[in-house]
């Protein structure tokens, strides 16, 4: 069958977040030539929300510290929180490639990276988070957007939705359906989706993670599940739909957020009741559903001056500040008084869990303590949320994806939250650094794989 194009390129890249990005980077800097579709920029996308953790290992970074870590055991870590669940070969790829992809945004992007000695997380058997400035994934973004203006090969298409594939006679992609009105015809010899996962459909969360439909999503407004779904159309086969990122600690009300480090620094968390409920060192995705199980769907949680001083310099803690949603008091009974809790139940539980810390014998099988709380206190009231969706089109190692029979639909890719996940199901298999590093890295991976094979390499 002919077609009439509007437009033709070697690669067109669908959605520009740390995945489309990083892709576009790979291809543009083998010479091919690249047209990366967003659908809106001022909406922001999940990159620019996080904090930026990347994980990493044997990074020159943890030379300096003296952190040993290889890649296998990195995969290790992920394997044991997802159960095993996650593809072993896609996961140990990835962590074979991480230590490219900070040395890639260091040397090349020249983006300021730092690892994250503050504190470890639960599942990590050796430090591995490497931030931008201020902990923030803004910079991440800024930065590659930067970088790709080095290279005239990179056209970028800003508030130009993708709207679909198109396909030959044997179902090959040979191009995609772009702008508003989805009318214009981009003729591509690849297509990578880039366009992350569904957390911001609520008829998709419904069909696949009716526990979060209805809470609030502190994702990115435009990951309304696209590529996925057309994915799907064309026969593509989907895994871990039912996995997602959950937040333990959103601040409800003043769409900010406390910080996973809290509780490995020493924070608490108590209910209604004035009573702790969990271990509070858990997972922070686990968390969310825990704390959304409590009277009201809410929990305050308590820290001190010291954490408060360790991060006082990340971005998304200065906004919470900023935002009004700490209230600090000199004693406990002060500060229950703030959120309204029994003074005297408040007390009861502080001193209890004091003495479980001391002990290192908590009632709820905490395993880090950090340091005891000492005056002034801080507390913000939490809940939980939906950060975004881990489940998507089943990818191979080179991030092309994959039909039922595990045969490629050819000339198609799919990475960050558009692939299926490094967590498996549900949320308790996400370790954190999962979302960024399937980002950045199935995005270097399936840039690299497109322009080797448009380069006929
Ligand atoms: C609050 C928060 C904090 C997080 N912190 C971390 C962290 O510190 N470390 C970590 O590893 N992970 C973190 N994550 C997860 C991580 O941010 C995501 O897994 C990752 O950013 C996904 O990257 P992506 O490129 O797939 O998607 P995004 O970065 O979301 O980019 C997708 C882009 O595609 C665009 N798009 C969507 N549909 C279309 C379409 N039809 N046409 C064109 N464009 C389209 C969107 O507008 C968006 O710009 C966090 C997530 C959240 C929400």
């Amino acid at each position: 069958m002919s077609q009439e194009w509007d437009l033709e390129t070697d690669l067109v890249i669908v959605g520009a977040g740390g995945c489309g990005l990083m892709a576009a980077y790979a291809a543009a800097k083998r010479g091919i030539e690249t047209i990366l579709l967003e659908k809106d920029t001022r909406s922001g996308c999940n990159t620019e929300l996080a904090s930026g953790s990347i994980p990493a290992s044997g990074t020159r970074f943890q030379q300096a510290a003296g952190i040993d870590g290889t890649p296998e055991q990195m995969a290790d870590d992920i394997l044991r929180k997802n159960h095993g669940q996650a593809n072993r070969a896609i996961v140990l790829e990835l962590c074979r490639r991480s230590r490219d992809i900070i040395d890639l945004l260091v040397d090349e992007v020249g983006l300021p990276m730092t690892l994250n000695t503050d504190s470890s997380r639960y599942g990590f058997s050796f430090l591995r988070l490497h931030n931008p400035p201020g902990r923030s994934g803004a910079p991440l973004v800024a930065a590659l957007h930067e970088a790709l203006k080095r290279f005239p090969n990179v056209t970028f298409a800003d508030r130009t939705p993708g709207a679909g594939l198109i396909t030959d006679e044997v179902g090959k992609v040979i191009g995609v359906l772009a702008g508003a009105d989805g009318t214009e015809r981009i003729g591509a010899k690849k297509v990578i989706l880039a366009c992350d996962g569904f957390g911001a459909n609520r008829e998709m969360l419904r069909r696949f993670i009716p526990e979060m439909a209805d809470v609030t999503c502190i994702g990115a407004g435009g990951n309304t599940g696209d590529g996925i779904r057309w994915g799907m159309a064309l026969g593509a086969s989907v895994k871990h739909m039912t996995g997602y990122q959950g937040h333990g600690f959103v601040c409800p009300g003043y769409g900010t957020r406390l910080l996973p480090e809290m509780p490995m620094l020493g924070a608490i968390i108590v209910n209604r009741n004035a009573e702790r409920f969990t271990r509070e060192d858990l997972g922070y995705s686990e968390l969310a559903g825990i704390v959304l199980a409590q009277p009201e769907g809410r929990a305050v949680e308590i820290f001190d001056q010291r954490i408060y001083d360790i991060l006082a310099p990340n971005a998304h803690f200065r906004e919470t500040i900023e935002a009004g949603a700490l209230r600090s008091a000199s004693t406990i009974e002060d500060l229950a008084v703030l959120f309204h809790l029994d003074p005297v139940a408040l007390r009861q539980t502080f001193d209890a869990y004091q003495r479980d810390a001391q002990a290192r014998q908590d009632r709820f099988g905490r395993e880090t303590f950090g340091a005891p709380l000492t005056p002034p206190f801080y507390g913000a009231t939490i809940t939980g949320a939906l950060a975004h969706t881990q489940g998507g089109l089943s990818v191979d190692i080179h991030a092309r994806v994959l039909r039922p029979d595990g045969s490629v639909i050819r000339n198609l890719y799919a990475g960050g939250g558009t692939a299926a996940g490094i967590s498996g199901d549900g949320p308790d298999g996400y370790l954190s650094g999962n979302g960024l590093l399937s980002a950045l890295g199935l995005g270097l991976i399936a840039g690299e794989h497109a322009a080797a094979s448009i380069l006929g390499n």
